[in-house]
């Protein structure tokens, strides 16, 4: 008989000790199994131990003690330095309709969100892990939360049915409504009034205007181990184009020459270090081509620089690519692997190729230079998803920005690729991986 496989969580019953029908979480980040107790008292002479376990299902009380034998003992270091030791029972476990002998730690878990855990050891050899499958009929599947502020945008909609064809959990929440709390050791997020709670993972797709407050948000998911989809870290990387250009450069991702400056001064010498006019005038912080400027003349570059550098405006000035013609690529990173590409060309009077301005995408295969460069690029800046624009210069594939948040539209339809499947999948892969630093305390 072939192995049954659970999901990333299991209605479970534990007969012995009188709970039925309990969640349990899989969590193959764990060695061992644990539920979760008060008041554990080891009585070393009888080797019984007996503890307390909250009960929810009985009406009249919540509290119920037990006494059983301790199966073993274990000393461990816990979070604050201090020898402890961790008591073992062994008891019956009822998982998808058989029964089976399982070792409990017992843990005081009152902080965590869920009562049981199941680790390694119990299911090595006995179950398959699918985190993606949705548990047994009561069980809950991964539960996804997309941050976004346009729930009727296509990206988020594309997101938002891939994870309910995988029959996952999910929901768009507009960050900007979300406030935290923070207290020692402890962290909240709430949804207006409602405390989001037992999220899995999420998938920032973050408003340029909402940089700060969006990856504050999405650090603090990060510091409840919730498995954010780009990193908070990366994202505000990928937001600004200084700082992006600077960890591109120092890894030798091939770039446009490019120079950042604030003083009016250097006008004249910053023109000659990117090869005069004409070039491109960008403004740290804008997105979808506005903000970038093409100066055709060296006088033209003059003025509009003493222009901006007047009004202290943050700005990169760059060699401009003729060569490319008004068009770039964009290359979908995912995980370290190209899962789309298309070549985007403006409109016959701009030089700026983004589809929001109007520009036609097509499908495109790159070279393997085009290829690893975009892969190295994501890597570099941390991003498990990223959009890599480039442009294609006479010395070979040249990177413009990396995107922390690509939007679907433009490269799903030229392509017919199904990009929201594939996120939906890494973040699958992800929480497999995951070591869930919460549920290791006390097991
Ligand atoms: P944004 O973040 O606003 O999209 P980009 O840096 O991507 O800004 O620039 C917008 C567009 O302008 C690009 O898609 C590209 O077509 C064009 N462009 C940008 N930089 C250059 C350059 N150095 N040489 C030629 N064209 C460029
Ligand atoms: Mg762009």
């Amino acid at each position: 008989m072939g192995k049954k496989t659970v999901g990333r969580f299991e209605k479970i019953d534990l007969p012995d000790l009188g709970l039925l029908n309990l969640d349990a979480k899989i969590d193959t980040g764990a060695d061992s199994s644990s539920i979760h107790c008060t008041s554990i008292e080891v009585d070393e002479a009888t080797k019984m131990v007996s503890f307390n376990l909250l009960d929810d299902t009985h009406p009249d009380y919540n509290e119920r003690n037990i006494r059983m034998p301790i199966k073993r003992m274990k000393w461990v270091k816990s979070s604050n330095g201090q020898k402890d030791y961790r008591v073992y029972i062994r008891t019956k476990i009822k998982i998808l309709d058989e029964v089976y002998e399982i070792e409990l730690s017992l843990a005081d878990r009152s902080r965590m969100s869920y009562p049981m855990l199941i680790g390694r050891k119990f299911l090595h050899n006995r179950f398959l892990v699918d985190v993606s499958k949705i548990g047994t009929k009561h069980g809950k599947g991964v539960k996804l939360a997309i941050l976004s502020r346009g729930p009727d945008l296509y990206s988020t909609k594309r997101l938002y049915e891939a994870a309910k064809e995988r029959g996952w959990d999910v929901e768009v929440i507009n960050y900007v409504k979300c406030h935290t709390t923070i207290e020692n050791e402890n962290l909240n997020i709430f949804y207006n009034d409602r405390a989001l709670t037992e999220i899995d993972a999420i998938i920032p797709r973050i408003g340029a205007s909402y940089t700060f407050f969006g990856a504050a948000i999405v650090r603090q998911f990060e510091l409840m181990d919730v498995f954010s989809a780009n990193s908070s870290l990366a994202l505000t990387r990928a937001r600004d184009k200084l700082r992006s250009h600077q960890i591109l450069a120092k890894h030798g991702v091939g770039m446009p020459k490019t120079v950042f400056a604030t003083k009016v001064e250097d006008v004249s010498t910053i023109i000659d270090q990117v090869g005069g006019a004409p070039l491109i005038i960008k403004m740290l912080e804008g997105t979808q081509g506005v903000g970038v400027v093409l100066s055709e003349t060296r006088k033209a570059a003059q003025s509009v620089l003493e222009a901006f550098y007047g009004m202290k405006v943050n700005l990169l000035v760059q060699e401009f690519i003729a060569e490319a013609k008004g068009a770039d690529l964009r290359v979908f990173v995912i995980d370290g692997k190209v899962v789309a590409a298309i070549k985007r060309q403006g409109l016959e009077s701009d030089f700026r190729s983004n589809i929001h301005r109007g520009g036609v995408a097509q499908k495109i295969k790159l070279t393997k230079e085009e290829r690893e460069l975009a892969i190295k690029a994501a890597k570099v800046m941390g991003l498990g998803i990223a959009g890599v624009d480039m442009l294609q210069s006479d010395r070979g594939p040249l990177i413009m920005e990396v995107n922390a948040s690509p939007g679907l539209e433009g490269i799903e339809k030229a392509t017919g690729i199904d990009i929201a499947g594939k996120i939906m999948d890494y973040i699958a892969k992800q929480l497999q991986k995951t070591k869930r630093k919460t549920d290791q305390v006390g097991v």
